[in-house]
């Protein structure tokens, strides 16, 4: 059978108006996103799972990621290859034992998806949940604790990227402390924009992954653990792969990860490291996305479309946007157009409203968001559309 070769593949995708430095449209979208030139130059190399070098990088940037949480001495981070689902799966069956059982704070797709990974591996669970729009409840985790001792652990999301509603994760993780149960955050997309020091919030894991907000390329993602938690997960996975004891033990021992590494995309995640620092942390790097957040919102506003949150559970990730109702309105136009004039946006996912969401996060700043909100204002003339509220 002969396929076409993968360039003219490429041909065939109009190169877009405006665009990053390789020519691609700016990815503002939860992830993948736009990297840097360094990041995607870092990537340059072959190294061999063993190589001196390369076992050297890894252990470097295990130390950094626990750092970014302060967590010295008594953190370790355990990377895992895949996605970012990869190593939530991996947390929940790493940390919560066979017999244990995990309430659920859920308020949006990525807090369900905690709930099907339970339910896959035979994982007791409980929920809490609150619709899309509304951060979960402090207070009623408090009550569900007291009520319910057979409950080991709780389980949150920090940036519910399905909205982009930040979640009160110090107040929780302090109640879950108080009744001494262990505390699993998926930070997702709030690492290395959002505060997350392991002082002030008590937690027994935390996951993210190398392609959101710390700007590497997708292919790894890591839990941060104290060491005396993850010293006692050991048997509690039911599988090989996510087992995080396991990767932990092995790392430990000689460095090296367990299966074939993601070796391109762990240069690339230490590369964007030294960018996080050079930007300031994680404080100059939420001040960026904060500035490109309110910079769209109040672009989007002033054309009339309104967001689904108030500004003050808006986390400066992600925002969704109601679907406009004007009948000459259609979301597959509007999108290709934006992508033509080099601008991706992202469909929504919420369940209570129609949406669509736009990213303020990636090697992205006040320039991309301003000709985005250009390209917007453009397409909507050209589709006729003059009102862009909600029905
Ligand atoms: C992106 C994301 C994930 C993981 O998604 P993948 O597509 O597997 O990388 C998990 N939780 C949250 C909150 C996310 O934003």
């Amino acid at each position: 059978m002969n396929r076409e070769p993968l360039e003219s593949l490429m041909e065939k995708d109009q190169s877009p108006s405006a665009s990053s430095p390789t020519g691609d449209p700016w990815l503002l979208t939860p992830g993948p996103l736009t990297t840097s030139p360094a990041v995607k130059q870092a990537m340059l190399h072959d190294y061999g799972s063993r190589d001196r070098y390369f076992v050297q990088v890894n252990d470097h940037i295990r130390k950094r990621l626990v750092d970014l949480v302060g967590g010295e001495p008594n953190h370790v981070c355990i990377p895992l290859q895949g996605s970012g689902t990869f190593v939530v799966e991996a947390m929940l069956v790493s940390f919560v034992p066979r017999d244990g059982k995990i309430l659920l704070l859920i308020n949006g797709a990525y807090g369900q998806r905690m709930a099907r990974i339970c339910e896959y591996h035979n994982r007791s669970f409980e929920i809490d949940e609150y619709p899309e729009n509304q951060p979960v409840d402090a207070a009623v985790l408090d009550q569900r604790l007291k009520s319910d001792p057979a409950i080991t652990h709780v389980g949150v999301v920090y940036c519910e990227t399905t909205s982009g509603i930040q979640n009160p994760i110090q107040e929780l993780s302090v109640i879950a402390r108080r009744h001494g149960r262990g505390f699993l955050i998926d930070a997702m997309s709030a690492f290395g924009a959002l505060p997350l020091e392991a002082k002030e919030i008590n937690f027994d894991a935390v996951v993210a992954s190398s392609n959101k907000c710390l700007e590497g390329s997708p292919g790894i993602g890591f839990c941060i653990t104290p060491r005396d938690v993850i010293e006692h997960a050991r048997g509690h996975s039911d599988t090989l792969v996510l087992d995080l004891y396991d990767q932990w033990q092995a790392m430990e021992g000689n460095g090296q990860w367990r299966f074939t590494p993601p070796t391109h995309a762990i240069l690339a995640l230490a590369q964007a490291l030294d960018e996080l620092d050079a930007e300031g942390g994680v404080a100059g790097r939420s001040q960026r996305y904060r500035q490109n957040c309110d910079l769209l919102t109040r672009g989007m506003r002033e054309m009339g479309f309104q967001t689904l949150l108030p500004d003050a559970i808006q986390a400066p990730i992600i925002v969704t946007f109601h679907m406009p109702a004007d009948p000459n309105f259609y979301f597959d136009r509007f999108y290709d157009a934006l992508r033509h004039e080099g601008y991706v946006i992202y469909p929504g996912k919420l369940t209570v409203a129609d949406s669509f969401r736009i990213g303020c996060i990636g090697r992205i700043d006040v320039e991309q968001i301003n000709g985005a909100l250009a390209a917007v204002r453009t397409t909507l003339d050209k589709m006729g559309v003059s009102n862009c509220g909600p029905a």
